[in-house]
């Protein structure tokens, strides 16, 4: 069987690494990036730099997109010098962003339209897990067209979670995000509560993530709101993203996700001071101004 070729479309802190991992496992991979300066280092890693997504995808058995929010993967798709215009009959697409059901539904009708089959596989896990392959992908699509993606996702991960037809993969994510995103939220009031009330803040911190509100990601984030350190690794306005994307796809299903609305406002005020770029964790620095 002969390796696949691969368009990787979208290097940001997540996609660089998940580009860098199919290079390493030996995987021709022809890449775009809408800021070329981005996309230039992987040429060192054996990457082929393309000048649009059109141009990477020419020559492609599979694509995959791991990009912001839903304009840009509909950029890098359906846009003027768009992937699925040159994709060859027969491609897997994976569309790895975090993403409303709605797109990745359009998206999969459009690609069937090219004769090519979607896969949504968004992921859990950050920056450092995307730079040594131990992403987990919620994925989404048929049978045939999950098996043809399993080996390239397990290049770039530690697992592939197939949750049912097109969209699955979406939810999952959305709703992993919403959980997630809502703990960060009511951490950030929590570490407020404790640096207002007196009480020693590291101490606190350390009862409450090693008791039973300490889950992985409020272990993680305490840890950062503590140190003030907001190097991003998952910038706050993409967490406010999917907290926004989560509400209004569940309101399709007649249920208010009134949590994420609170979650988000949060996130917004954050966003408005100036904070979006940060890493998440940034969002109790509203909280501790004055
Ligand atoms: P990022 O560093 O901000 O990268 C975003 C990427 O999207 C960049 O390549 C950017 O291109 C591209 N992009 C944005 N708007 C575009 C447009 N209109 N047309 C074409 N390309 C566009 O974000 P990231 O952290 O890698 O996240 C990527 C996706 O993974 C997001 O959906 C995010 O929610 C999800 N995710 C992130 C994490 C995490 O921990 N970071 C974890 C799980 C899932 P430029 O470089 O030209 O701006």
């Amino acid at each position: 069987m002969t390796t696949p070729r691969i368009a990787f479309f979208g290097l940001g802190i997540m996609g660089s690494g998940m580009a860098r991992k199919l290079l390493a496992a030996g995987f021709p991979v022809a890449v775009f990036n809408r800021d070329p300066q981005k996309a230039a280092p992987l040429a060192a890693d054996g990457a082929r730099i393309c000048k649009s997504p059109a141009e990477a995808a020419e020559e492609a058995d599979v694509l995959i997109s791991m990009v912001a929010d839903d304009n840009a993967s509909r950029e890098v798709w359906l846009g003027e010098s768009g992937a699925l215009q040159a994709a060859r009959g027969g491609a897997v697409c994976i569309e790895s962003s975090t993403l409303t059901v709605s797109w990745i539904k359009e998206l999969a009708q459009a690609a069937a339209a090219r004769n090519c089959e979607l896969v949504d596989a968004p992921v859990t896990g950050s920056k450092t897990h995307a730079a040594s392959g131990q992403l987990l992908f919620m994925v989404g699509g048929s049978d045939a067209a999950v098996g043809k993606a399993h080996p390239i996702l397990s290049a770039m991960g530690r697992g592939v979670v197939h949750l049912g037809p097109s969209g699955s993969g979406a939810w999952q994510k959305l709703i992993n995000n919403f959980l997630g995103g809502v703990q960060i939220a009511s951490l950030a009031q929590a570490v407020a509560l404790i640096e207002r009330s007196g009480i020693d803040r590291d101490k606190s911190l350390e009862l409450l993530t090693n008791g039973s509100p300490g889950s992985p990601i409020v272990k993680t984030i305490a840890a950062r709101m503590a140190a003030s350190d907001y190097t991003p690794n998952f910038a706050l306005r993409l967490l406010a993203k999917d907290l926004g994307y989560a509400a209004g796809e569940s309101r399709g299903l007649t249920l208010d996700l009134t949590m994420a609305d609170a979650a988000l406002d949060l996130f917004r005020q954050a966003i408005a001071s100036g904070h979006g770029e940060e890493d998440m964790a940034a969002v109790v620095e509203v909280l501790r101004k004055p």
